[in-house]
């Protein structure tokens, strides 16, 4: 059952059902703090040119990888299917 009619019915089903399931993490560019003893970490979205200092110890900071839900990219996402259900009614 997939795909049987687009409508404001499909719409609900399936904002719903995907705020039901676990949002799928996937690997994302992060720097990471170097000091051991700091949690420090953010998203390499920008700045990968340059090494930024950790905000909380002011080390300097890897690269590295996380599992993380794609925030952004389910939002404009949501926000695309659903004008395009629209258009099509
Ligand atoms: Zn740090």
């Amino acid at each position: 059952m997939v795909l049987v009619r687009k409508g404001e019915g499909g719409i609900t089903l399936f904002s719903r059902k995907k705020s039901l399931e676990e949002i799928p993490e996937e690997n994302t560019d992060v720097w990471s703090c170097q000091n051991p003893e700091c949690k420090g970490w953010m998203r390499a979205n920008f700045a990968f040119d340059t090494i930024p200092n950790c905000s909380l110890c002011q080390s300097p900071m890897i690269k590295g990888n996380k599992q993380l839900p794609p925030i952004a990219n389910f939002s404009n996402d949501w926000k695309s299917n659903k004008k395009d259900e629209r258009t099509i009614i």
